[in-house]
């Protein structure tokens, strides 16, 4: 026989055991339906053995005996109905349907009217002898037993379903945690019912007390599953739960001694000034005391209970270091995953990032990847669905889940947490996460972690994808400019060869043009000496000026052929002593006729010393002709050109000055570049070529000397040239 009050102790530990369970629970933040629905259910399992202790204890009082008896019987029944709703919840979370909450009011209200009614199942309760029993009435208690055969069948029937789905959809978890449901299920309800329904059935009172310890066993079991699906915070609430406790202790235990010691020690017994005083004391001792003993505490368990918890000012800081350093867009986010994945250790961490083309890129790290189909519906969710969605969802927390519509794919995804990356109302892309590897839920730090760093994130990812837009955008302009060189160096080469063409023919048609043209200008001569016989002085004049054309256009081609050699490198100076004076002398008396025709008086101031100096005379004379030829031509009728020759020290300065059109300032600087000319000088004289300045410079500069110029507009000009002295070697 055991003993009454071991029965009873094992009633009063099963009701603090369960109280304490539903402290737990209702300190837990979240607010699901199931949670409620397990709050509901412990309670239920909190009366039910309190019922039972009072009627094991009761010895006189029928009538609240009676009505206690009747309270826990439809309690039982009450544990039943909710027994069903949770299996319908459990381990995926359906809805509730209507119908179904009818059907289950129905049989509330039927097994009430049973229990409650007077003359119903309940006949009598008999108090004393052995132990305290009940009468039931036999055809209504059997239909409260066939009531519970088919609430622990449906129940069971429900449980064993989801078990299959979850492991038809490999949810290993999920499966898990529904087997050890059933599993303390199947052992309270088993007990519970051969205790509590077939035991008083044939009779037996006498271990009434022994069905309400196992229903222990099941919410414990209960509460297993639920910690592993996250529906709420263990660690945080036992953490508050024994600072609060803690806290408490200290409270009592100071209060206790101050009291103690002010009332005893310094006044003695019964003193009420003391005692007021202490009241006061008291009162200023907490106000102070309070908030750094409470942090105290409250660091100390959080210390003790989040042991191999991160650091989340380090985890931000190894991020923000990520996002400054990396402007790679996949090492960016990879690098990024890595830390949360070492400071959350979630099942899984996806990042899905969407570019401007609306393009998704995919990034996961962690042990349990999703499935493909899994990825495909977080695919849809990214793809369709986040402009609509709240930047952050917990899986868990159904309430936001079935307002967005997205509950299906999110659940099925096997998502525990989305993030979104939002940039000025932009939606880039979003984090999923698995559910923590340690089985417990994301708690409030892991949040502000996760949505801190998601925006730090989010700012770094936009910055990286304008940096590759940016790059790419290079990458293609880089391409263009090296395609549009190529094709430059081509017509370049195109152009060359055509260069090179003409140069060549210039060069055969100055040839082919100098033999025809040397023996005009013979001939002339022959006419203009008399071996042809005597001519009159109109005849000479026209003669004359036809040999002195045909003079101009021997320079000319001279020119030319002078130009196309320095096109193709072939143009050599060769120096010879060269009576410098000698030469000016001839080419001034050789373009007298033009300058008389053209009445521009022209005169020559030489040297008187006859002293042969090195240079290439050939082309010194087309330098000299050149710089005559431009002054006669370019001067105005009546104008003067004068030509001057001087032996500096060590070199020799020639001067060609006129009074002519002169040259624009800002025309001035292009001078001496090939086929340069002048606006006025193309007015002037409309059949110049541009070519004579330009010999000139590599003329003078192929001496080693330098040409001289000044010209203003309208007034004239002055060119020449300087070039260093070289004497021949003297024999001796
Ligand atoms: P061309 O005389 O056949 O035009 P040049 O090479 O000899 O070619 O001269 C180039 C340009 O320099 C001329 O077109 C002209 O504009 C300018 N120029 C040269 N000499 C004079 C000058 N004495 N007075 C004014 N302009 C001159």
């Amino acid at each position: 026989m055991i003993s009454a009050a071991f029965e009873q102790i094992i009633l009063i530990v099963t009701i603090v055991a369960q109280i304490s369970l539903i402290l737990l629970l209702l300190s837990s933040r979240r607010h699901a339906l199931v949670r409620w629905v397990i709050i509901a259910l412990a309670t239920l399992c909190v009366i039910w053995p309190a019922g039972l202790l009072l009627f094991i204890t009761q010895t006189s009082d029928l009538a609240f005996t009676t009505a206690v008896v009747k309270v826990y019987y439809l309690d039982g029944a009450m544990i039943g109905v909710l027994l069903v709703i949770l299996a319908h919840l459990l381990p995926y979370r359906r809805k509730i349907a209507l119908k179904l909450k009818a059907l289950l009011a129905l049989v509330v209200g039927v097994i009430a009217v049973i229990t409650l009614l007077p003359n119903g199942m309940i006949e009598s309760v008999n108090l004393g002898g052995d132990h305290n029993s009940v009468t039931l009435n036999t055809p209504l208690y059997f239909v409260y037993v066939a009531f519970f055969g088919l609430v622990i069948a449906i129940t069971m029937t429900l449980f064993m379903l989801g078990y299959r789905k979850a492991i038809r959809d490999k949810q290993h978890k999920i499966a898990a945690q529904t087997r050890t449901m059933i599993a303390g299920l199947a052992v309270a309800l088993g007990f519970g019912f051969w205790f509590n329904i077939l035991l008083p059935f044939w009779g037996d009172y006498g271990y009434v007390w022994a069905g309400p310890p196992f229903t222990l066993l099941f919410v414990v079991a209960m509460f297993y599953a639920i910690i592993g699906q996250g529906l709420f915070d263990l660690r945080a609430a036992l953490a508050r739960s024994t600072a609060y406790l803690l806290l408490l202790a200290t409270m009592v235990a100071s209060y206790a001694i101050i009291v103690f010691t002010v009332t005893n020690v310094f006044f003695g017994h019964n003193n009420q000034r003391a005692t007021l005083l202490t009241y006061v004391l008291l009162a200023l001792f907490f106000t102070i005391t309070y908030p750094p003993i409470k942090k105290f505490f409250d660091q100390l368990t959080y210390k003790l209970f989040y042991r191999d918890d991160y650091d989340i000012k380090e985890s931000l800081a190894d991020i923000t270091e990520v996002t400054s350093e990396e402007l790679q867009l996949e090492k960016l986010v990879r690098r990024s995953l890595d830390v949360l994945h070492e400071s959350l250790a979630p099942s899984y961490i996806s990042a899905y990032i969407v570019d401007d083309e609306g393009k998704i890129r995919h990034y996961t790290s962690g042990p349990q990847p999703p499935t493909p189909h899994q990825r495909k519906l977080q695919l849809e969710v990214v793809g369709t669905l986040l402009d609509r969605l709240p930047r952050v969802i917990d899986a868990h927390d159904s309430q936001v889940l079935s307002e967005t519509g997205a509950q299906q794919r999110i659940r099925k995804a096997d998502v525990s947490m989305l993030l979104q990356f939002v940039v000025q109302r932009e939606h880039i892309g979003a984090l999923f996460l698995g559910d923590k590897q340690n089985g417990t839920q994301y708690n409030e730090k892991d949040l502000q972690l996760l949505t801190t760093a998601t925006d730090e994130l989010a700012l770094a990812i936009l910055n990286s994808q304008r940096f590759e837009e940016i790059q790419h955008f290079n990458d293609t302009l880089q391409s263009r400019v090296d395609s549009a060189t190529k094709r430059l160096r081509r017509s370049n080469q195109e152009l060359k060869k055509l260069d090179k063409a003409k140069d060549e023919f210039v060069s055969l048609a100055s040839h082919q043009l100098r033999t025809p043209l040397t023996s005009i200008k013979g001939y002339l001569s022959m006419v203009l000496e008399g071996d042809t016989g005597k001519i009159n002085t109109q005849q000479r004049q026209v003669l004359e000026q036809a040999f002195a054309s045909s003079e101009r256009m021997v320079h000319l081609i001279g020119d030319f052929l002078s130009v196309s050699r320095l096109q193709t490198n072939k143009f050599t100076i060769e120096l010879s002593p060269t009576d410098l004076n000698r030469v000016i002398e001839q080419m001034v008396a050789s373009v007298h006729p033009i300058a008389a025709e053209r009445k521009v008086k022209l005169s020559f101031d030489g040297v008187v010393s006859k002293r042969h100096i090195l240079l290439d005379s050939a082309k010194i004379q087309q330098v000299v002709m050149n710089y005559l030829d431009n002054a006669i031509y370019y001067s105005r009728p009546g104008g003067k050109v004068t030509v001057t020759l001087d032996y500096l020290d060590k070199e020799a300065v020639f001067k060609v000055n006129d009074d002519g059109i002169g040259i624009p300032k800002e025309e001035q600087e292009a001078l001496f570049t090939k086929f340069y000319r002048a606006q006025n000088a193309r007015k002037k004289r409309p059949d110049g070529t541009g070519v004579g300045l330009y010999l000139v410079k590599k003329i003078v500069t192929s001496h080693g000397g330098s040409v001289i110029f000044t010209s203003k507009e309208g007034k004239g000009s002055t060119f020449g040239f300087r070039i260093p002295i070289k004497e021949p070697y003297k024999d001796s």
